[in-house]
């Protein structure tokens, strides 16, 4: 029998630069699995660029094409499913992904509506994908057949004669029967790319928050893979990876299991003897700190914390999900913060949960700031389909009220069967409710973008370490930027009511609307030149940082004022400031342009010991030195390479200097400095 030609195909767009800059896991997953299983019966080809499907696709059709499916990648796939079937009804075509209802009256509304969709596959995708092939390979490929007999298939569903045919839900107990990826080497061409590895070591949550796509009870079952493997992995992206300095463990929790620790100590080896990974993305649990804290002291470049997502008890319980405890919450970050590989700790918080307002999201930023959090990550709630909380009755009983819009980067025209095509992703957010009105919600998003700009990633950590030392919360500090709007200079003041305007202006009331209006020729361009449905947060946290003197000169003035407030003001403190603002200047405006440069100036204290006390400085209780000391400012030579490496990864995203500042660990990028 002729090999099946089998194409799986997790895409990302590409018009604004790489939107999902990883490799594709999850699709690879799959094709390794269908390989070992189908043998004979078919050649797989695996993509994740749609220039390389749409010039594949010039030369011949496959007979199966199939799509991962995520929120920023469905209206792609379904592009190319349907011009296919158009150009050959044959060709079978299977989706699958979390992007997809649970409720078995919505999956048969969304598979009607996209009737270029034969099969869908849900939940895991190895052993359904093999049982589906199997079952088209007996039916010689003919859909019909298949749909004429209601075949029921592992955790696929299908629509046949206006209803939905679904077959057996089912997880796989060993997930060491799929091979590896990576040892296959179905993954080496994603080398050539800007593309982060990703790797994942365990499968499965055992929780369950209602926005979340891996809350469900079916997903609640964790499953491993062998240590052996995930450590011969992890050596064969270190051997082979090119001028990327990042990786991404995908577990749902990483570090709280024991298991966790020897898959660090393989991570620490390979940091020695590679110098990679640099950065390390990886969800940490949600219990266990201790853990966390010994994974964290294996690991270098691994930005520990614990998600929040809200502080209050209301919000939390509307959302059904406990944090872990303040205790343990303070530990973990007190950890991060002072382990000696400089690691740094993070948090999330989503905006406008059910229950969540204005009081309670300030409650939640002040409480990972308050309790020394470097980073807060400050998203918004987006209804995800397949979720609790995009049901009906959540709708209802909160009052959620949501809109449409664009997901900033996942747009744009391309070229499929030698014609252009403007393709979407629209999503759903939630932007007031029973408790958030929307003019709370955009105050709240403007605090985001401070907390994003001043506070997050040690930007300002010289000035919220000396708040501390004087008892004051960095939190009051942001609080008084944002009120105090007449503090702001003009082009901050233009950004900031550009942020307002991206922020409220491109949203619609129904997809259909939002879709209908980006997709007409000259509007689409506008986005693909980035005048419409950019990341308004990391655009303009990035057109913040490039004002750097503009925002250095509001904070500064801010925190005087503040300081002034609690009637604690001091000459010592003036005189710290004044030093403050010029050690800082030195150190972090342009840090990625010439870097090859040396900046040398005088101050009146000596920084080098400020910085032994982690800037936890009263500048009450230093005096300023009679002899000033001359210190230098430079990149080292690592840092040089490193900066190379970033700016080469994130040049080809939509808003690349933005992203660079969230994902990178800016202490590798800021200048050093030292006596001269
Ligand atoms: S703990 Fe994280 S992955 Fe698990 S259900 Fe909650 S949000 Fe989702």
């Amino acid at each position: 029998m002729k090999k099946k030609k089998v194409w799986i195909s997790d895409l990302t767009h590409t018009a604004q630069g790489i939107s999902a800059n990883t490799f594709p896991l999850g699709a690879s997953y799959v094709a390794v699995y269908a390989k070992k299983e189908l043998k004979d019966f078919c050649d797989i080809k695996l993509f994740r660029f749609p220039s390389d499907l749409s010039k594949s696709l010039n030369e011949e059709l496959p007979d199966m094409l199939c799509f991962s499916n995520f929120s920023w990648n469905f209206e792609i796939a379904y592009k190319y499913a349907d011009l296919v079937k158009k150009k050959n009804p044959n060709v079978v075509t299977v989706f699958g992904g979390p992007n997809f209802p649970t409720n078995e009256k919505e999956k048969l509304e969304f598979l009607k509506k996209r009737t270029a969709i034969d099969f869908y596959i849900e939940l895991e995708g190895e052993l359904a994908f093999v049982d589906l092939t199997k079952c088209l390979i007996e039916n010689n490929f003919e859909i019909s057949k298949i749909k004429k007999n209601g075949k029921k298939i592992l955790n696929t569903c299908y629509v046949a004669e206006n209803e939905l045919v679904h077959g057996p839900i089912e997880r796989i107990q060993n997930i060491n029967i799929i091979p590896s990826p990576y040892l296959d080497g179905i993954l080496d061409e994603f080398f050539n790319y800007p593309l982060i590895p990703m790797i994942e070591t365990t499968r499965g949550c055992p929780f369950s928050c209602s926005f979340c796509c891996d809350g469900l009870s079916t997903k609640n079952q964790v499953c491993r893979f062998e240590p052996s493997r995930i450590e011969e992995e992890l050596y064969y992206i270190a051997k082979r990876i090119k001028n990327i300095d990042e990786l991404i463990i995908t577990d749902l929790n990483f570090a709280m299991y024991k298991q966790d620790i020897p898959t660090a100590k393989v991570i620490q080896k390979i940091q020695e003897e590679y110098k990679y990974p640099k950065i390390i993305g990886a969800a940490a649990g949600k219990n266990m700190p201790k853990r966390t804290i010994e994974v964290a002291n294996l690991i270098k470049g691994w930005v520990t914390g614990a998600s929040l997502q809200s502080t209050n008890e209301e919000v939390l319980k509307s959302i059904k999900r406990s944090n872990i405890s303040t205790k343990a919450y303070q530990e973990l970050i007190e950890h991060s913060n002072n382990s000696k590989g400089d690691q740094k700790s993070q948090s999330e918080i989503i905006l406008g949960l059910p229950s969540d307002g204005k009081e309670t999201h300030y409650e939640s930023i002040r409480f990972g700031v308050d309790n020394n959090v470097n980073s807060l990550r400050m998203f918004q709630a987006i209804m995800l389909i397949g979720t609790e909380m995009a049901s009906k009755e959540y709708r209802e009983k909160y009052g959620l009220k949501t809109m449409f819009r664009t997901i900033p980067g996942c747009l744009g025209n391309y070229k499929i069967f030698e014609k252009d095509h403007s393709i979407a992703e629209i999503e759903e957010i939630i932007i007031s409710s029973n408790t958030l009105s929307k003019k709370e919600y955009l105050e709240c998003r403007i605090m985001n973008l401070f907390v994003e700009t001043f506070y997050n990633n040690s930007i300002f950590e010289e000035i919220f370490e000396m708040l501390r030392a004087l008892k004051i919360s960095p939190f009051d500090c942001l609080l008084f930027m944002k009120e105090n709007k007449e503090l702001y200079s003009k082009k901050i003041n233009e950004i900031i009511e550009n942020f307002t305007f991206q922020t409220t202006e491109d949203l619609y009331e129904t997809f259909e609307e939002a879709n209908a209006y980006v997709l007409s020729p000259e509007i689409i361009n506008k986005y693909v030149g980035g005048e419409m449905g950019v990341n308004e947060l990391l655009l303009n946290r990035a057109l913040l940082f490039e004002e750097f003197d503009g925002i250095c000169d509001l904070i500064f003035e801010s925190t005087y004022s503040v300081i002034e407030n609690k009637g604690i003001m001091t000459e010592n403190i003036k005189n710290y400031l004044s030093d403050l603002k010029r050690f800082i200047t030195l150190r972090k405006k342009n840090p990625l342009n010439k870097t090859d440069e040396i900046i040398s100036e005088s101050f009146n204290y000596d920084f080098e010991e400020i910085r032994k006390a982690k800037y936890e400085i009263n500048p009450n209780s230093i005096t300023k030195l009679e002899n000033s000391i001359k210190f230098s400012f430079f990149h080292e030579k690592k840092q040089i390479d490193h900066i190379s490496n970033q700016v080469e990864l994130y040049s080809n995203h939509a808003v690349g200097l933005g992203k660079l500042l969230q994902q990178s660990d800016l202490q590798l990028i800021f200048r050093h400095f030292k006596k001269i």
